[in-house]
């Protein structure tokens, strides 16, 4: 099913996304603990994983809108790189307000990594959700364009909610509460961070589906990251034409990400992991640190308890997916 745009008299309505959803498999954080640090351990030399209160989110460094990681958790995984290749699909926008009642939270917290809303940047962009909707509405998120040469880092106002395309987002109430707090150093495997920790959660968790999602500073080193560049005019048909179209840059720190992982998938199309982020003056999607020795990161994670599935493309391919 297909969103619907029906216009009565001038008032435009659309109708809702198609939405699905599933309860996800939840444990004590400390349980998670001991998993996470075998993981980590394989590919950092200097690991720590702890529950801990989490930090107050609204002070420096992090300068979120939202105190903590906490209450009514869940992730939803919102349309997909299916919309961006071979061609993208314009009509594709999303309404962060709408997203947060159909995830059944209108008053959420919401962090992700998606693609900028092209209506209101003007061409195809990384976008850093990191906002609240609903009653206490206020819009942190920033997104990274190609501009020039380069690449330029810019600030959504509040009356700009929205994204374009796809998007993977954790949305909780923001309250403060516990959350696992990851330290990681030296990288000494192959593995990114984040795909180390979601593959620890998958092989600690066989046969269930666990979604994990939250921040991460990136302390030391510096990262490759990916903008995209405006609309291809010309069909992408694979992971090496994607990648080829794609413009990486390394990025140093301090940088924060935003960061969404799922360690199965049920059979809903989903990403299993997506992360996002910015430091003073740019921004874009995390691949890997290029600094193994001097690389450090610091993350506070919270569990999802609901998974949601917004706008599954009908037709589906997995390019882009990286
Ligand atoms: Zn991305």
């Amino acid at each position: 099913m297909l969103s619907v745009i029906s216009y009565f008299s001038d008032i435009k309505i659309k109708m809702s996304w198609p939405v699905e959803s599933v309860r996800l498999f939840t444990s004590p954080l400390e349980d998670i603990c001991s998993i996470l640090r075998k993981g980590l351990e394989k590919n950092f030399k200097e690991v720590s994983v702890s529950v801990e209160e989490c930090p107050d989110l609204t002070k420096a460094p992090f300068n979120l809108p939202a105190a903590g990681l906490a209450g009514s958790t869940r992730i939803a995984d919102v349309g997909g790189p299916p919309y961006l290749v071979p061609f993208a699909d314009l009509s594709k926008n999303y309404d962060f307000n709408e997203l947060a009642k159909l995830i059944d939270l209108p008053d959420s917290f919401i962090v992700g990594a998606g693609g900028g809303p092209h209506e209101i940047v003007g061409m195809n962009s990384e976008m850093m959700p990191n906002l609240r909707t609903g009653t206490n509405a206020d819009n942190n998120s920033k997104v990274s364009k190609l501009s020039g040469d380069g690449h330029e880092l810019v600030s959504l106002a509040k009356d700009q909610a929205c994204c374009s395309l796809m998007v993977n987002l954790f949305a909780c109430e923001g309250a403060p509460g516990k959350v696992l707090k990851v330290r990681a150093r030296q990288r000494i495997g192959e593995e990114n961070f984040v795909s180390c920790i979601r593959k620890a959660i998958t092989e600690g968790f066989p046969n269930k589906v666990v979604g994990l999602g939250g921040i991460f500073r990136m302390l030391s080193g510096a990262a490759k990251c990916h903008i995209m560049p405006n609309f291809s005019k010309i069909a992408l048909n694979n992971d090496e034409e994607v990648s080829n179209w794609l413009k990486y840059f390394e990025m140093a720190a301090p940088m924060i990400f935003f960061s969404v992982m799922v360690s199965s998938d049920p059979g809903l199309d989903l990403r299993l992991e997506h992360s996002h982020g910015y430091g003073a003056e740019y921004g874009g999607h995390y691949h890997y640190d290029v600094t193994p020795d001097t690389v450090e990161y610091e993350a506070y994670y919270n569990l999802a308890e609901v998974l949601y599935r917004v706008d599954k493309p009908q037709n589906t391919h997995n390019i882009g997916k990286n």
